[in-house]
């Protein structure tokens, strides 16, 4: 290093001007761990040509690192997009592709069955920022059609919609958007890449039919280990990631080096891990459906359940005609049960344990008040308290015996 020869006697900055670099040539089956605020030039030229637009180079941190790089490009890959941003939550990601798309004036349509925070946020800061929210019916395509005005900028789709999993008519819902050239995102954290390829819907590998943004909440089963918050915001179209790039830098979004380390140590077995929990859930959904306190099962492979032929014709060709779904499913309980035993059920439970979200290898319960969180009528479904699970891990006769114990304890002793 020219100018340091004589310089640095003293061990604090020897420490900190360390002149060992370890060989090249390291291989191992994880990428390295790249953390940085700072990243060094060698030049002041060099400091002055590089571009953070591109993955070309690097110049901060928060533009990205080869493990952040390495990230993004596993996630293209998993859903089928060209580029990739990273968000520090799944809910970060989907306001931050409000905040660039969205301007005074404009209105949001969003599923009235979408992620209840998405919601709070467009009745919240966008309707403080002279952006109108409009709400839909999931399930009605000719409702999401009639509520599109001249002034409509952005339709988020989310398949199934949160908590109760009606499945709408994905493939529809974009033809319309498209049809008045209207940006289409999709909240695809329950697909997760793995059910349906969110920007080939007609799965021929044609990509005539795609949404435009997929926000995925990698939170859930791409981190499987309910320890890790992140999100992710893929596109296809560069000049369409380029304006959520622009806003992305300017709100200073990024992720921690060692979150981006765990997401990639638990990708690699990410579709196995799908699958097993898609397998559990699909066991205790049938199973939840003979007992005798359940009025009704939402799960979108269950047939009856809302949107199932949805589901059927985009993800039923799936795992040798199985099909693939995530590992949820909410349980209506009968009318005739108030909120306390239904409570005790879910207080009974032991393997399953109470706490939100889902993806992680500890299977969960969550009691909703449904009337709540819907602004329109829900007549698909029964009335009764709703109870959502998220299975996880453990095998399914241990799950189902907890079920089993927890149901004749709210609601067998006399
Ligand atoms: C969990 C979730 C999110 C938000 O993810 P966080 O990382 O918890 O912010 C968004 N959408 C859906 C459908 C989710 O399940």
């Amino acid at each position: 290093m020219p100018g340091m020869k004589e310089a640095a006697p003293d061990i604090a900055t020897r420490l900190v001007h360390h002149a060992y670099v370890p060989p090249a040539g390291f291989e191992a089956p994880q990428p390295a761990v790249h953390k940085a605020s700072t990243v060094i030039f060698p030049t002041v030229a060099a400091l002055r040509s590089r571009e953070w637009k591109d993955k070309s180079s690097y110049t901060y941190g928060l533009h990205g690192t080869p493990t952040t790089f390495t990230l993004e490009e596993r996630l293209c890959t998993l859903e089928g997009g060209l580029q990739c941003l990273l968000a520090p939550s799944g809910l970060a990601a989907i306001a931050h592709v409000a905040l660039a798309l969205l301007g005074q004036g404009d209105e949001v349509l969003i599923p009235d069955n979408a992620y209840g925070p998405n919601k709070d946020l467009a009745l919240g800061d966008l309707a403080r920022f002279g952006i109108r929210p409009v709400f839909y019916q999931a399930l009605d395509t000719a409702d999401l059609a009639a509520r599109i005005t001249p002034a409509t900028r952005l339709v988020w789709l989310e398949a199934p919609g949160s908590v109760t999993l009606e499945f709408p008519d994905l493939c529809e819902q974009v033809r319309i958007c498209r049809a008045q050239g209207i940006t289409v995102a999709l909240d695809n954290t329950w697909g997760a890449g793995l059910a349906f390829a969110p920007f080939d819907l007609t799965g021929d590998g044609s990509y005539r039919l795609g949404v435009d943004v997929s926000v995925h909440a990698l939170t859930k089963y791409p981190s499987g280990g309910g320890d890790v918050l992140m999100g992710s915001v893929i596109t296809r179209d560069p000049r369409l990631h380029m304006q959520l790039k622009l806003t992305h830098m300017r709100l200073g979004l990024g992720v921690a080096a060692n979150d981006a380390e765990t997401v990639l140590r638990s990708l690699p077995s990410v579709a196995l891990r799908y699958r097993a929990h898609d397998q559990a859930a699909r066991a205790l959904a049938l199973w939840m459906q003979q007992q005798p306190e359940v009025a009704q099962v939402l799960h979108p492979a269950l047939p009856g359940s809302p949107g199932h032929a949805h589901w059927k014709a985009l993800c039923g060709a799936a795992d040798g005609g199985q099909g693939a779904a995530a590992g949820l499913f909410s349980v209506v309980f009968d009318a005739r049960y108030r909120q306390d035993p239904v409570d005790v059920f879910c207080d009974a439970l032991r393997l399953f344990r109470l706490g939100y979200s889902w993806g992680g290898p500890i299977s969960l319960v969550v009691p909703y008040q449904l009337p709540a969180m819907r602004s329109q009528p829900t007549p698909h479904l029964r009335p009764g308290r709703l109870v959502r699970f998220s299975v996880g891990l453990e095998s399914v006769e241990a799950l189902r015996g907890d079920l089993s114990q927890a149901l004749a304890y709210a609601f067998r002793t006399a």
